[in-house]
């Protein structure tokens, strides 16, 4: 519960932070949070003062506080720019909410946006693949084909960076995640900074990598943020949603876990990145994209639904 006087002035407290043991107003949250972003991508040296960032926005509640937050950043410095990339998936009565609540942010801010879509890629939609026989879930295709879009997308309209809007929250899922998988050097390529050294893949970077998922929401209601609530019908990871739950409540009894498990995978990363070795890079023979195979992930999987 939160305690009745703000830490920081005199107005009524509306949260507290239990892992800093911190009351906020909701003036003084919604500056900590401004204040949090802006120290991770300053000490993680995530922009440069004329980058153009392509800020991946799927219409939620994290990307449209990721997309208000850069906005308010680039107006400081007068030669960035900051275009929004929405991808349409092809989920009927989900995305096309999404995508309009993307359109009036992006109209409101100003900021110039545009839209990329699996049918138009790949040529078949995530509604389609969940209808056929297949090997993996439809999350398993739509996150390959999720990254390639938004690389496109960013190529296509000269970014220099990539900014996606995953939340504390999802790095300490995915760090256990890839322990569940056996597959720990992926820790490694899910950095909140990922620069390619063969410079073949744009920087990607989380800026809201310290913020947890619940600050991130009221942070959007306190900011009167229009976001999509409901959830993709097809339903997200199995295994991914049982750590949620499982992280959620390591949180309630273990304040500050989940910062725990992603600061080890600081640590982690810096220990492994002299030892994972970088795979050249050939051109997929199937759409000419960088990718360490003869063809790309995202290639051999619309060949395997198209078999
Ligand atoms: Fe795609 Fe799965 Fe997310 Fe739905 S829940 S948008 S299918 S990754
Ligand atoms: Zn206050
Ligand atoms: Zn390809």
């Amino acid at each position: 519960m939160p305690s009745s006087a703000c830490s920081y002035c005199d107005n009524a407290a509306i949260y507290t932070r239990d892992y800093e043991g911190a009351s906020f107003c909701s003036r003084c949250f919604r500056h900590a949070i401004e204040e949090r972003v802006r120290r991770t991508i300053t000490t993680s040296q995530m922009l440069n003062y004329d980058d153009h960032v392509a800020v991946a926005v799927s219409g939620g509640k994290d990307s449209l506080t990721l997309l208000n937050l850069l906005a308010k950043l680039e107006k400081h410095f007068p030669k960035s720019r900051l275009t929004a990339i929405s991808v349409d998936e092809g989920i009927r009565g989900y995305r096309d909410e999404a995508l309009s609540l993307a359109k009036n942010a992006c109209d409101k801010l100003d900021v110039e946006w545009h839209v990329v879509s699996y049918q138009e890629l790949f040529g078949i939609t995530i509604d389609e693949i969940a209808r056929r026989p297949r090997d993996q879930t439809p999350c398993a295709y739509c996150g390959v084909f999720r990254r390639k879009a938004i690389n496109r997308a960013a190529h296509m309209v000269g970014a220099t960076k990539i900014a996606t809007a995953h939340n504390l929250d999802d790095e300490a899922q995915t760090v256990l995640l890839n322990m569940m998988h056996g597959d720990p050097l992926r820790i490694v390529r899910s950095s909140p900074i990922l620069r390619d050294p063969r410079a073949r893949f744009l920087t990607r970077i989380k800026p809201l990598c310290e913020i947890p998922e619940k600050e991130i929401v009221l942070y959007a209601y306190l900011t009167g943020l229009e976001f999509q609530s409901v959830a993709c019908p097809h339903g997200g990871e199995a295994l991914r949603n049982d750590i949620r739950a499982f992280l959620n409540q390591m949180e309630q009894k273990h304040p500050g876990s989940k910062f725990t498990i992603s600061r080890s995978a600081e640590r982690l990363r810096e220990l492994l990145a002299t030892t994972v070795p970088v795979s050249p890079l050939n051109e997929c023979e199937k759409c000419g994209d960088p990718t360490p195979h003869r063809i790309c992930e995202a290639c051999s999987m619309v060949q395997a639904i198209a078999a």
